[in-house]
């Protein structure tokens, strides 16, 4: 069946992939709103802690509310993220999985009971494996990163305490999370990690070990969102007993805007680690990619990333696509594209556009089609969403206010970077 031909709402990873926060509560998938969280029938967020298995845990009220209406044909209001992009010409990751799991409709549509339960066959685990990490970037929180935790404090930022130490403290292996990992392990045929920084994460390295004493590390695929400013030695070495792996590096733009808004990183050691891995694609079978949240800091700028992939991946002999992926972020809300006033959004529309534009005939030598067209596609979708989004003066305020408590934190200054903030008022 051809991606055309599958129904707009339908997505296969309710069925094939077991997913959990920072927090390890249950969510369908990281690309759904506010955590996306997997509820029982009482309505109440259900955490990995407290599931007695992985079939438990898949039947879930959420889930099985979500397969029926998407075998109905119907788009679940949880999945809206995916189909606003679609609706904007966007490639959604609905999108990207529905190809990638090509099979899944016909054995959903036969084995989907009419509860929406399912005896599931899970091949896919995405965990955001604890807050761990080495940075505190701008659109971030202490959820996410609990190195953020004081200066959210600090500056009356709103996060959640108890969220943050369950993030903190909640993924060890001799609990519950470990019987969960042995039970999926068998089935496994893909992991994405993420974290926090998820090359800083203990209970990683101990999954890693059970897929290769359990002698099936050579079928599985490994993926990972990181900041690469950190590449260990040990985790090069227990690559070489998986499938493959695949790096999406998260980058806000060149140098010091990276730096600034992926604090504190150093572009010096990401160029560094790109550097390595460019060697150690003959002992590993290596995809990379670079990933990039849309957001108000860094789109004044987002054209220099885009130069800087496109150039950066011809020097590297193809490591990676010669585009970035995007990612449209919508939380916090006066760190998103629509908290731009209109002028600063067509400054850094125009400037991203003429890039795309020198880059797009190259792509015509399909090196790497999917990747490159879907992003590009990405892209173009982004500025016509953002250019039909209403603007409220009242975000941009909330914007510049948090940047400069942040900045006065951190000993930073915005508008030196970006000038362009000192001139347009809200
Ligand atoms: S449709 Fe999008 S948001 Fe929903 S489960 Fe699939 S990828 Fe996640």
């Amino acid at each position: 069946m051809s991606e055309d031909q599958v129904p707009r709402g339908f997505c296969p990873l309710p069925w094939v992939h077991l997913s959990a926060n920072t927090d390890t509560s249950l969510r369908v998938c990281c690309n759904t709103d506010h955590g996306g969280h997997v509820r029982d029938a009482n309505g109440q967020i259900v955490y990995l802690s407290e599931v007695g298995s992985v079939k438990d845990a898949m039947n879930q009220s959420t889930y099985k509310e979500l397969r029926k209406a998407m075998l109905a044909g119907e788009r679940p209001d949880f999945c809206r993220r995916c189909y606003t992009e679609e609706d904007h010409g966007a490639r959604s990751v609905r999108q990207i999985y529905v190809g990638h799991f090509s099979g899944v409709l016909e054995r959903a549509r036969v084995q989907t009971k009419d509860d929406g339960g399912i005896e599931p066959e899970v091949t896919y685990v995405d965990f955001s494996l604890s807050n761990n990490c080495n940075l505190k970037c701008r659109m971030c929180n202490p959820h996410s990163s609990f190195a953020l935790s004081e200066e959210f404090r600090e500056l009356g930022l709103e996060y959640s305490s108890v969220q943050t130490q369950k993030a903190h403290k909640g993924w060890e292996l001799d609990g519950n999370f470990g019987r969960i990992a042995r039970e999926v392990v068998p089935h496994l045929k893909e992991m994405l990690t993420t974290g926090g920084e998820p090359f800083l994460s203990s209970a990683h390295y101990k999954i890693l070990e059970l897929c290769v004493e359990s002698g099936r590390s050579q079928d599985i695929v490994l993926r990972y969102h990181s900041n690469l400013t950190l590449l260990p030695p040990r985790l090069i070495e227990i690559w070489k007993r998986f499938k493959q792996v695949e790096l999406h590096v998260s980058l806000e733009g060149v140098g010091p805007v990276n730096d600034y808004v992926r604090f504190p990183s150093r572009w010096d050691s990401i160029v560094r680690h790109l550097e390595k891995l460019s060697v150690v694609r003959g002992q590993v079978r290596l995809f990379i990619e670079v990933h990039t949240c849309l957001q108000a800091i860094s789109w004044l700028r987002q054209w220099e990333l885009v130069k800087w992939v496109s150039e950066m991946s011809v020097k590297f002999d193809g490591l990676f696509p010669r585009i970035p992926y995007p990612i449209w972020i919508d939380q916090p809300r006066e760190m998103t594209l629509l908290a731009l006033p209109p002028e600063l959004r067509e400054l850094g529309a125009s400037r991203l556009e003429a890039e795309l534009n020198k880059i797009e005939p190259l792509f015509s030598d399909n090196r790497s089609p999917h990747f490159e067209f879907g992003a590009l596609q990405s892209y173009r979708g982004a500025l016509a969403r953002l250019r039909a989004a209403p603007y409220d003066p009242a975000l941009y305020r909330a914007f510049l206010e948090r940047a400069g408590k942040v900045d006065g934190f951190r000993h930073q200054n915005l508008q030196v970077l970006f000038p362009e903030f000192e001139t347009v008022q809200p």
